[in-house]
């Protein structure tokens, strides 16, 4: 990190990959600024860490969605980031009814599903589970899908809001880490960490944002935190934040996802042959489906993804009591003794995340267009949220980090650049 100016002329809030992304747009454009993060880490949600399960894995992000348009992508490149070149390499299988398929009708009937609610969005804006037959064999798997992949519930999912995210289904997972990409994007911007801002005042002429280490005054700010921050009014706002955003806030809500997941003491499922398997509903035993990412890059771990309200009212002990049985269940005893580590995340207890990401709830897809609207003149918001078509996702966080950097440098009255989305400063990382 480099020295934080006492006078920048843009305050950022939040460094997590739209922060980040301000930062660097910022510095494109020759604007002085701060970025002061709550945490005592940045990334947010972009979060890599090896200290719990002994072996690197994301809490957070993790693949890159769409990653033929993907800047983060792009900059992986440029920087030497290692990441998966194919997508799902090792194939899937799933466990059903005491045995492994290779090929899952439930599976195929998921695929079917999620592009017809994508479909169906571009027509009305109905929720999802208003498409979806309650008595087909598969609709706990669709049902789980849908939970995974908009961090809601189907019947809080807007199909209008899932036909606006772009999706080339080209999703390729981060071996060197998504968060340590932005982390390493981090390097020497002037971030202030622990350091959580609680009230921005605007004036005609200028903001002063009040933190836990005293006031800054500058002429813009970006807010770059999480929505659920937001909504519950987290950081004060003077004059009030418009009844319109406040309005965008309650009705595109942050979701609840968390993973779970293990390492052993080896590689004990090489001989399963996959990368990713499915251990399906068991209702006999209460078990809801699970998605588990086997030995991702030869690591000795599974990780497994569970998402929607429910998760919400489970504690981390019984998302860990859950993922043991089910490993039990569909890998044997026998595998379930070798397991060395265990550890969940807990995004949804995180005081300054308090969720997944965003979805928008029936009916009110159009309201995400609100986070792209100035606060006040002066203030501008970047995040997952606030993205068109990449919202829930970090590299749609990092362009709207780019875009807020853009619109702060016009009211400053500096020549906005064109856009050159992978630029990094030089010498930079
Ligand atoms: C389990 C899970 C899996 C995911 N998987 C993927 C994936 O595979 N691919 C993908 O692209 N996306 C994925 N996402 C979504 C992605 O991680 C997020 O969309 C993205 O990282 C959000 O970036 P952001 O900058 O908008 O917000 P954040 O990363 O949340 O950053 C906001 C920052 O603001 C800080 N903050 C909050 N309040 C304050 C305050 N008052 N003052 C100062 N700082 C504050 C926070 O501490 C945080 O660091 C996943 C998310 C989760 C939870």
């Amino acid at each position: 990190m480099s020295q934080v100016p006492s006078n920048p002329d843009v305050v950022v809030i939040g460094a997590g990959a739209a922060g980040i992304g301000a930062g660097i747009g910022l510095l494109r454009h020759g604007v002085s600024f701060a970025i002061v993060e709550a945490k005592q880490r940045v990334g947010g949600r972009a979060y890599s860490e090896s200290s719990s399960l002994g072996h690197l894995w994301d809490q957070g992000c993790h693949w890159f969605h769409t990653a033929d348009r993907n800047v983060l992508r792009a900059i992986a490149d440029k920087i030497g980031h290692g990441y998966r070149k194919e997508p799902y390499e090792g194939g899937f299988k799933a466990f059903q009814d005491g045995r492994w398929e290779d090929v899952s009708v439930d599976d195929a009937y998921v695929w079917t599903m999620l592009e017809h609610i994508a479909a169906e969005g571009a027509k009305a804006d109905v929720s999802a589970e208003s498409l979806l037959d309650r008595s087909h064999p598969g609709y706990s798997a669709i049902r789980h899908w849908c939970q995974l992949m908009q961090s809601h519930d189907p019947e809080d999912i807007s199909a209008k809001d899932v036909n606006s995210y772009l999706d080339t289904h080209i999703n390729l997972a981060v071996r060197d880490g998504y968060g340590a990409l932005v982390a390493r994007l981090a390097n020497g911007l002037p971030i202030r960490l622990d350091t959580a801002a609680r009230r921005i005042a605007v004036t005609g002429s200028g903001v002063a944002v009040e933190t836990d280490a005293g006031t800054l005054r500058a002429a813009a700010c970006i807010v770059a935190v999480p929505a659920r921050m937001m909504e519950r009014e987290r950081i004060a706002f003077a004059p009030g934040l418009p009844p319109a955003l406040q309005d965008a806030f309650s009705n595109v809500p942050m979701g609840h996802c968390e993973k779970v997941a293990v390492a052993f003491d080896a590689p004990v499922l090489s001989e399963l042959g996959v990368g990713y398997a499915d251990v399906l509903e068991d209702k006999a035993a209460g078990l809801p489906p699970l998605n588990i990412e086997v030995h991702p890059f030869g690591r000795p771990i599974l990780v497994a993804h569970m998402g929607g309200s429910a998760v919400a009212e489970m504690t981390p002990e019984d998302r860990l009591d859950l993922f043991g049985r089910a490993v039990t269940r569909a890998f044997g005893a026998d595998v379930s003794r070798r397991i060395t580590h265990r550890t969940t995340t807990s995004w949804t207890a995180d005081p300054f995340i308090n969720g997944a990401y965003s979805c928008a709830k029936p009916g009110k897809a159009h309201l995400r267009a609100v986070f792209d609207e100035p606060v006040h003149d002066r203030v501008f918001l970047a995040g997952e949220h606030v993205h068109r078509y990449f919202h829930a996702t970090a590299h749609g966080a990092y362009e709207t980090g780019l875009a807020a950097a853009a619109r702060a440098a016009r009211l400053l009255g500096r020549p906005v650049l064109a856009d050159e989305p992978e630029w990094l400063p030089p010498n930079h990382l």
